[in-house]
C-alpha cells in the first residue's frame, strides 16, 4: 500500500512473515519493473494532471486525473500507484547490484566477495542436490540424542534467535520456542535489554489453530499432511503420527499466545522478569539450562512481552511427552532451512506455504530467489553499494536540511499553541530536541566480518547467519543505545517510526521521484516527502506518541487535560472525514482515521512553512505553468497517487485507520494558503469556511 505504511508506530512488513526467507521472496515481485519512475520533467507532472477538473471541486482528481483515466490495475494486484511503482524498481535495482557483484572476482573477506559467494552458494542448485540430506544429518541427531528434558531445556535454549521485533517492524512471529528482541528497555531506553516473546507456531498466528471456519479447518488438515511430509523426506519413519502429535502440541501453544491486539498494547507488554524469578513464575521449563544455552545466563533482567504465553509454554515442556517435543523440533529445523535443501523440500514447501496458505500459483525463478535471500542476510551491504549508486551525498544533505526546516516549523507551531500544558508543550519541545530523522542509509553499517560466507554451503550460510545476527544482539545487551542505529536497509521502499529510539528512518528507495527528487524545486519536494516527513514528526507527539518521552522511555507525558482539548480539538476533523462517502452505502469513518489524518494535516502544514522558510521561496519562478505554491500542493497530492479495485478500497475503508488516498489528497483543504493558490470559493465542493478549517499543532 503507499504511504500509509509510514503512518503508525509501527511499519507495515507483511504480518506473515513468519519465514524469513518466505518473505523477501514474497514481497519481491519483481514485475517488470522499468526506469520509467525517472521522471523526464523534475517536478510535478502535468501529464497525470485532469486540468478540466475544477482544483476547488475535486483536487485529487484535478492532481491525477488523467493518470487514473489511462492506468489499468494488473490482473495480479488489487492496487496500483506510486508505491508499487518505486518497490519492483528497487527490486530491480537491487538484482542488478547483486548479480553485478556475482560477476566480480573480489577479494576474499570483502562485502563483495560475501555478497557473489552468498548469492552462487544459493543458486548451486546441483551441489545442493548432490549433498543431500547431509547438512540437516548432524541437526537431525543432535535431536534424538535429547535423552530427558534438562537436554531439551539446552535444545531449545540453543535455538533462540534475534528473530522478532515488536514494536519497530511488528513481526511477532518465531517457529522457535520463544523469540528475543533486543531493544531499548521500556523503562531505561539509554540501554539495550532483552525482551522475551511467545513462539513455536509453524502457521503465522494462532487464529490459524483456534479458529472453527470450515477454511482453517482445512488448512489445519493440508498443514499437518505437510508437516508428515517434510519429516518423510528427511528419512523419518511413522511420520503421520509424528505430525499429528506436532501439530497437536502447536494447538496447544496456540491457546496459550496472545492475540494480535494484546501483542500490540506496549503497556501490557512491560513486566520486567528477573533471572532468578523465571523457575518460579513459570515453572516446567529448565531455565537455567535453557538460558544458559542460549548464552544469556549473565543477564539479570528481561521483559516478557507476553507473560502469559510464556508461562503456558513453559508448562508445556513439562506436560507434553519428550518424544512430541523432539518431532516439533526436527520438524521447525528442517522447515525453516527448507530452501537450503534439495528441490523436494523446496517444492514440498512451496506447495503448502506459497500455494495452500498464501494463494501463490508459481514459485518465482530461483536467481530471484537468491536475490532476496542475499537482501536479507546482508542487507547492509547490499545497501551500501544501493546508497552509493543511487542516493549521492548531495541528495542526503538536501533532503536533511529539508527535515531541519520541518522540525523548526513544528516547533513554532507547538510553542504557539494555546491548548497544550506547559509542561506538555515542553516535552514536545524536547522530543523534537532529541528526533533523529535518518535519511537515505545509515551514519554507520553493519560489520559482517564475523560472518562466514562459503561459495558451495547454502544450508551453513543460512544457519551461521542466524546465529551471527544472534550474537551481533546479545552482544549489545547493557550497552548504550545508538540511537542513530537503523531499523530498515537503505533499498527498502518504506519508512519507520522507532519510539524507543526517539527516530525515524527514510530508506534510499523511498527518495525518489514522485516523492524525492534533488534536481526538482523546492516546491516539489517540500510538497511531497516533506508532507510525509511531517506527517511522521506529527505521530511522534500525538495521542500515540506520547506513550513514549523524549528519551524513548515508555511514559505518559500529556496531561488528561491536553487529551480532553486535543479530543475537542479533533472533533471536527472526525466529522470531516466522516462526510466522505467512497460509495453510495459506504462513509469513511472518521473516529478510526483520525489520528491519520491529523498527521497528514499537520505534515503538510508545517510542510507549508518549512517550504515559505527557505530564502528561495519569495522568488521561486512558475513551473510547466504552476506557481510555487501550485506546485506544492499538486506534488502532496501526486504523493497520493493509487487506484484501487473497489473490493480493496471497501476493505481499507473498513479496517484501516488509514483513509483512502484520494481523501488524504484532499486534506489541503484545510490550509489556508491552498484555497489562495487555487482561487478556491464558497460553493465549490472542497470549501470549508475558515473557521471549519482544522489545526492541530
Ligand atoms: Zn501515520
Amino acid at each position: 500500500m503507499p504511504w500509509e505504511i509510514l503512518m503508525r508506530p509501527t511499519i507495515w512488513i507483511s504480518r506473515a512473515n513468519f519465514v524469513l526467507l518466505c518473505v523477501v521472496a514474497a514481497l519481491i515481485t519483481f514485475a517488470s519493473a522499468q526506469d520509467t519512475v525517472a521522471p523526464l520533467v523534475h517536478g510535478i507532472s502535468v501529464a497525470d494532471m485532469d486540468t478540466s477538473v475544477n482544483p476547488g471541486d475535486d483536487f485529487s482528481r484535478y492532481a491525477d486525473g488523467s493518470w487514473l483515466k489511462r492506468t489499468e490495475i494488473p490482473p495480479d494486484r488489487s492496487r496500483i500507484g506510486i508505491f508499487s511503482s518505486l518497490t519492483d524498481l528497487s527490486n530491480k535495482r537491487t538484482a542488478e547490484l547483486i548479480e553485478e557483484a556475482a560477476r566480480t572476482n573480489a577479494p576474499a573477506g570483502t562485502g563483495t566477495r560475501k555478497i557473489a559467494d552468498l548469492y552462487h552458494s544459493y543458486m548451486d542448485e546441483a551441489g545442493i542436490e548432490a549433498r543431500g540430506l547431509a547438512p540437516l544429518k548432524p541437526h537431525l541427531e543432535a535431536i534424538a540424542r535429547i535423552g530427558n528434558k534438562r537436554d531439551l531445556a539446552r535444545a531449545l535454549g540453543e535455538t533462540l534467535r534475534a528473530d522478532v521485533d515488536p514494536l519497530n517492524n511488528t513481526n511477532f512471529h518465531t517457529p522457535h520456542l520463544f523469540g528475543l528482541w533486543v531493544a531499548p528497555d521500556f523503562n531505561d531506553s539509554g540501554h539495550y535489554t532483552a525482551y522475551l516473546l511467545q513462539g513455536g507456531l509453524g502457521l503465522p498466528d494462532r487464529e490459524y489453530y483456534l479458529s472453527g471456519s470450515e477454511h482453517m479447518n482445512d488448512l489445519r488438515t493440508r498443514y499437518q499432511a505437510h508437516v508428515s511430509a517434510m519429516l518423510k523426506l528427511a528419512g523419518l519413519s511413522d511420520t503421520d503420527a509424528r505430525a499429528a502429535r506436532v501439530v497437536e502440541l502447536e494447538h496447544a501453544i496456540a491457546e496459550k499466545h496472545w492475540n494480535l491486539e494484546d501483542d500490540q498494547d506496549v503497556h501490557k507488554a512491560n513486566n520486567p522478569w528477573k533471572r532468578s524469578e523465571f523457575a518460579t513464575k513459570a515453572p516446567g521449563l529448565d531455565w537455567k539450562e535453557y538460558l544458559r544455552a542460549a548464552g544469556l545466563d549473565k543477564r539479570e533482567n528481561f521483559i516478557v512481552w507476553q507473560p502469559g504465553a510464556i508461562i503456558g509454554e513453559a508448562a508445556l515442556v513439562a506436560s507434553t511427552p519428550l518424544e512430541t517435543w523432539k518431532d516439533w523440533l526436527s520438524y521447525h529445523v528442517i522447515e525453516e532451512y527448507a530452501a537450503a535443501l534439495p528441490k523436494a523440500f523446496v517444492e514440498e514447501r512451496f506447495a503448502f506455504f506459497g500455494k495452500v496458505l498464501s494463494g501463490t500459483q508459481q514459485q518465482r525463478p530461483r536467481w530471484q530467489r537468491a536475490v532476496g535471500v542475499v537482501d536479507a542476510l546482508l542487507g547492509d551491504e547490499v545497501g551500501k553499494l544501493y546508497a552509493r549508486r543511487y542516493f549521492p551525498p548531495q541528495a542526503k544533505e538536501r533532503a536533511q536540511e529539508m527535515v531541519a526546516n520541518i522540525v523548526a516549523a513544528f516547533r513554532k507551531r507547538i510553542d504557539a499553541l494555546t491548548w497544550m500544558a506547559p509542561a506538555t508543550k515542553a516535552e514536545a519541545q524536547a522530543k523534537l530536541n532529541t528526533l533523529y530523522v535518518g535519511i537515505g542509509y545509515p551514519e554507520t553499517w553493519h560489520d559482517y566480518q564475523g560472518y562466514e560466507v562459503k561459495p558451495d554451503d547454502i544450508f551453513g550460510n543460512m544457519w551461521r547467519s542466524d546465529l551471527f545476527e544472534y550474537h551481533r544482539q546479545t552482544s549489545r545487551l547493557g550497552k548504550p543505545v545508538d540511537r542513530h542505529e537503523w531499523s530498515m536497509t537503505p533499498q527498502t521502499v518504506n519508512a519507520v517510526n522507532l519510539p524507543l529510539q526517539n527516530a525515524l528512518n527514510f530508506p534510499a528507495a523511498i527518495l525518489q521521484p514522485p516523492f524525492f527528487d534533488p534536481d526538482a524545486p523546492d516546491a516539489f519536494n517540500y510538497g511531497a516527502i516533506g508532507s510525509v516527513i511531517g506527517h511522521e514528526v506529527s505521530h511522534t507527539f500525538d495521542s500515540a506518541g506520547s506513550a513514549f518521552d523524549s528519551r524513548g522511555t515508555l511514559r505518559n507525558w500529556w496531561t488528561p487535560s491536553d487529551l480532553e482539548h486535543f479530543n475537542a480539538n479533533t472533533a471536527k476533523l472526525a466529522a470531516q472525514y466522516d462526510a466522505y462517502k467512497p460509495f453510495p452505502d459506504l462513509s469513511l469513518n472518521g473516529k478510526q482515521t483520525l489520528g491519520e489524518n491529523i498527521a497528514d494535516v499537520a505534515g503538510l502544514a508545517a510542510a507549508y512553512d518549512a517550504y515559505h522558510s527557505t530564502p528561495g521561496s519569495k522568488t521561486a519562478p512558475a513551473q510547466q505553468g504552476f506557481t510555487a505554491d501550485q506546485q506544492f500542493f499538486i506534488a502532496s497530492a501526486q504523493a497520493h497517487k493509487t487506484k484501487e479495485r473497489e473490493a480493496a478500497l471497501r476493505q481499507q475503508v473498513l479496517t484501516n485507520e488509514h483513509s483512502p488516498s484520494e481523501y488524504r489528497a484532499d486534506a489541503v483543504r484545510n490550509i489556508d494558503a491552498w484555497y489562495s493558490a487555487f482561487d478556491v470559493r464558497p460553493g465549490q465542493k472542497l470549501y470549508l469556511a475558515p473557521e471549519d478549517r482544522v489545526r492541530v499543532w
